[in-house]
């Protein structure tokens, strides 16, 4: 989170802890509460669970934030360029490698409201801590709600519901559908439109020759690529041992 606030979210930002402590909150209503007090984000949008909540071994969200604390911690975490994709991914250094500052001034919660919020987390919170559902279903980011537009995410077994009510509270979708059904309905539809036009049946096809060879081709790069590092790793141990 950015210094020099906004003086509301300042104030949001004591209040949660305050919340979280006194009255056993979870982030996800406390998320919905702010969205319905109209309080607006640090990103000056609508408030997520995930931003109070975040992450505890990577110390990102508003309830692991040391900074209202006045600690300034440096160097949590390091950017790799994916060498396939190019996108720069945040990996998470070693908590030796914290470089910690004290800044008093910072202050805005007390050590004593702290240690309690954190002693609920501690609580409530699970070994796996709050990692993201990782598989991927067919439709995954790409289906929309129907009343708000936000997007949809499978929870409670094998359904898409949407994820702006679970997680900011902004909406009162809650019937969901089945993942089985909506994959098969749309899978039916995409058939029905091909079937009845060539040029796109084509199209289709070209196209899913294309993505074959590309995923052919990646993975010969990968293999190659693994391939090499097997032999410098090999080599090194052989120096070690001559
Ligand atoms: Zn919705």
């Amino acid at each position: 989170m950015r210094l020099g606030l906004p003086l509301d979210v300042i104030q949001a930002t004591n209040n949660l802890s305050d919340e979280r402590a006194e009255y056993g909150m979870t982030p996800r209503q406390i998320a919905a509460r702010l969205n319905r007090e109209a309080v607006s984000s640090p990103g000056c949008g609508q408030w997520n669970a995930s931003t109070i909540n975040g992450n505890r071994l990577r110390r990102i969200g508003i309830l692991n934030n040391e900074l209202y604390l006045g600690r300034i911690i440096y160097n949590r975490q390091k950017f790799l360029k994916d060498p396939e994709t190019g996108k720069r991914t945040a990996r998470p250094n070693p908590e030796d490698e914290w470089i910690t500052k004290e800044v008093p001034r910072l202050r805005i919660i007390e050590d004593a409201l702290w240690d309690r919020v954190q002693a609920l987390k501690q609580r409530y919170s699970s070994r796996w801590g709050n990692k993201r559902q990782s598989n991927k279903r067919l439709f995954s980011g790409l289906l929309k709600c129907g009343c708000c537009g936000g997007g949809m995410t499978i929870s409670r077994g094998d359904r898409y519901y949407c994820s702006a009510r679970r997680e900011k509270g902004t909406c009162n979708a809650d019937r969901g559908i089945g993942a089985a059904e909506l994959e098969q309905r749309v899978l039916n539809g995409l058939r029905d439109i091909l079937l009845g036009n060539e040029g796109l049946i084509n199209e289709f096809a070209a196209e899913f020759k294309r993505e074959l060879a590309r995923l052919r081709k990646e993975g010969h790069g990968a293999r190659r690529r693994l391939l090499k590092e097997q032999q410098d790793l090999e080599r090194g141990i052989k120096r070690c041992l001559d």
